[in-house]
């Protein structure tokens, strides 16, 4: 169990609080990670951290704050490269007592989790490594401006196949009847068109799925619109980040968004928000978004009656709209929002009623 930092532990102990309530027994071996961690031992993701992970195969984590343009390099991309968590999926349903105008939204967003823009292969411009780059490009007759930064997009055949067909796998196994493949292959024909061909061949080998592409910014549009055409979307990992975002406010914003990294030999359940550092300590933000990325984890875990127990019990407390959270409510002052902490009890109170 690795809290986080900024709103994350306070976000976790309501999680923990309510995976513990459904009877389930837990024996958590807490590690941390994280802008608090780095603080302390200048080690955002210690050694500790992943070796629990790869010895136990299972976590949930709280978000971790990357800082915007220098300092350490993300923490949940290490981990989904040290893991090789190679799909994330996010279910974006829209619970009824949510404010959203798409109250039937049901889809599934799995994005690839391991290459694309997300391997962290830049060059700063102005140094050394950032000239050989232009002067080899300028060989193979491109041209990248002398003061530009750089960065790689490696889309491979192998990424591309084992994510599409979890999507697939995924479809089947949860009576899904649809796979949309997600691209912008009309411009990066070598990355994105390649991550297409390997989606249609292997949609090829799933007669019984229906399946289609879109390129990523006529789907913004379309999602919009015509949310119901939409079943299971598969993404290479910047587009699904970004529509992952959009999922969220769709089905009522980033605290309703829950998700799970998944490989062959690990799992990382979390939110598909970050650590809200503006709410942090303030016992504010919705911890929906974690508890259901705890439901995805009882799941995994094959503990099916608690995970539907769960999911049933917070989609009740969400329903009557009673003690929910400021995003619940229609004006976000109003003072008969509860805490993190009082929703989590709600949860608890409707799990024993
Ligand atoms: P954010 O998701 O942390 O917050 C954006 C806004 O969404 C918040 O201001 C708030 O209005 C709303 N929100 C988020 N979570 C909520 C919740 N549980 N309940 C109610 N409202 C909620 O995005 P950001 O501000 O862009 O990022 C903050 C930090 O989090 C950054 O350092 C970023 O790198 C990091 N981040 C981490 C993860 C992760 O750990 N998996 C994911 C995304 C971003």
């Amino acid at each position: 169990m690795i809290p986080g930092d900024g709103t994350g532990p306070e976000l976790m102990d309501a999680t923990v609080r309510v995976l513990e309530a459904t009877g389930v027994r837990f024996e958590w071996d807490r590690h941390e990670a994280g802008i608090d961690e780095y603080a302390r031992s200048g080690n955002p993701l210690p050694a500790a951290t992943l070796d629990s992970l790869r010895r136990t195969g299972i976590g949930i984590k709280g978000p971790t704050t990357t800082p915007v343009g220098s300092g350490f390099r993300s923490i949940n991309v290490a981990l989904r490269t040290e893991l090789d968590l190679y799909m994330c999926v996010r279910p974006c349903k829209a619970y009824a007592g949510v404010r959203t105008r798409f109250p039937e939204l049901d889809i599934v967003i799995v994005r690839e989790n391991t290459e694309d823009l997300y391997v962290g292969i830049e060059f700063e411009q102005g140094t050394a490594a950032a000239q050989r780059m232009i002067d080899l490009v300028g060989e193979l007759g491109g041209r990248i401006r002398p003061d530009a930064g750089i960065s790689l997009k490696p889309i491979s055949r192998y990424g591309s196949e084992r994510v599409v067909e979890a999507a697939f796998d995924y479809a089947k196994r949860n009576g899904r009847h649809k796979v949309t493949a997600v691209h912008k292959a009309n411009i990066m024909k070598f990355t994105d068109g390649l991550f297409l061909e390997v989606a249609r061949e292997v949609a090829a080998r799933h007669p019984d799925i229906e399946f289609d592409d879109i390129i990523v910014d006529n789907l913004a549009n379309q999602l919009m619109q015509w949310p119901q055409d939409y079943d299971v979307l598969v993404l290479p990992n910047l587009y699904g980040d970004v529509i992952s975002d959009l999922g969220a406010g769709m089905i009522g914003g980033l605290g309703f968004a829950g998700g799970a990294n998944i490989g062959e030999r690990a799992a990382v359940f979390e939110a598909t928000h970050g650590s809200a550092p503006k709410y942090a300590g303030l016992n504010k933000v919705n911890p929906t978004a974690l508890i259901l990325s705890g439901v995805y984890m009882l799941r995994y875990l094959a503990e099916a009656d608690a995970a539907l127990r769960l999911e049933d019990a917070l989609a009740a407390v969400i329903c009557k709209g009673e003690r929910v959270t400021f995003d619940l409510k229609e004006d976000r002052n109003d003072p008969a929002a509860v805490g993190t902490s009082q929703f989590a009890d709600a949860v608890i109170e409707e799990l024993n009623s």
